[in-house]
């Protein structure tokens, strides 16, 4: 018999793209994962199981070796940290810019800036490297109401389409980094479940590297 795997998979946007991705690597969930309130699904592999967390939940599943493996945007892995796992691959799925927003006709302040975000960490290290002062707020979500009541002069968020920036007035200005989201493994599972592990990640890579027509609209090109 082969070993459980369970892969982590975050809800919202990327579980969008993810599912026809597993699809095309052969691994079918057996509920509706976009409809269904469960949070442990099995698949059409007795040996592999998903479970649906908040994306930023990802890798401390896969780190503890709750999950033996995750699928989680580079933003999320940046702020995790990375302790305990792998990151194996870049899916190439969910593509979207880190940047930082503001008003396009408003002054910055020349001092300490207040930057409200939900990665203070890799804004902590941008703002330090581009050699600015600013004031972290920690926020967890909705950060374009930050500068619309004055809580933060910028914030620093994900940007895809630019829509929700725009229907809040707000401009993308300074890009910081591209974000796609990563396969993600725990170091232990690799070593004690290596066979089982490795046949899962082949499945995801050749689908990867693969892609079915309708994945392809969806990628940016490799
Ligand atoms: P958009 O309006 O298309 O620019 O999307 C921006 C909103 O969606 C922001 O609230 C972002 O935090 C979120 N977002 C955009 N792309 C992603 C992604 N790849 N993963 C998770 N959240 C995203």
């Amino acid at each position: 018999m082969s070993d459980l795997i369970t892969i982590a998979l975050a809800k919202g946007r990327i579980l969008k793209e993810t599912l026809p991705l597993l699809e095309q690597a052969g691994i079918t969930p057996q509920d509706d994962l976009d409809k269904s309130r469960k949070l442990i699904f099995n698949t059409n592999h007795a040996n592999i199981n998903l479970v649906l967390i908040r994306s930023a939940d990802v890798p401390t599943y896969v780190q503890y070796g709750a999950a033996d493996m995750g699928i989680a945007g580079k933003d999320v892995l940046l702020e995790h940290g990375g302790e305990g796992l792998y990151e194996w691959v870049d899916l190439h799925i969910a593509p979207c810019k880190l940047m930082t927003a503001g008003f396009a006709d408003k002054p910055l302040p020349s001092g300490r800036l207040k930057v409200a975000t939900k990665y203070t960490s890799i804004t902590k290290q941008y703002f330090l490297e581009q050699r600015r002062q600013v004031e972290l707020i920690k926020l967890y979500g909705s950060m374009e109401l930050a500068p619309l009541v004055g809580l933060a002069d910028m914030i620093v968020d994900l940007v895809d389409t630019g829509n929700t920036l725009k229907a809040n007035g707000l401009v993308p200005m300074d890009f910081i980094m591209d974000i796609s989201s990563r396969l993600i493994v725990n170091r232990a599972s690799l070593k004690m479940k290596n066979r089982a592990i490795k046949q899962v990640i082949d499945k995801i890579e050749q689908a990867v590297s693969e892609p079915a027509d309708d994945l392809k609209q969806n990628r940016v090109l490799l």
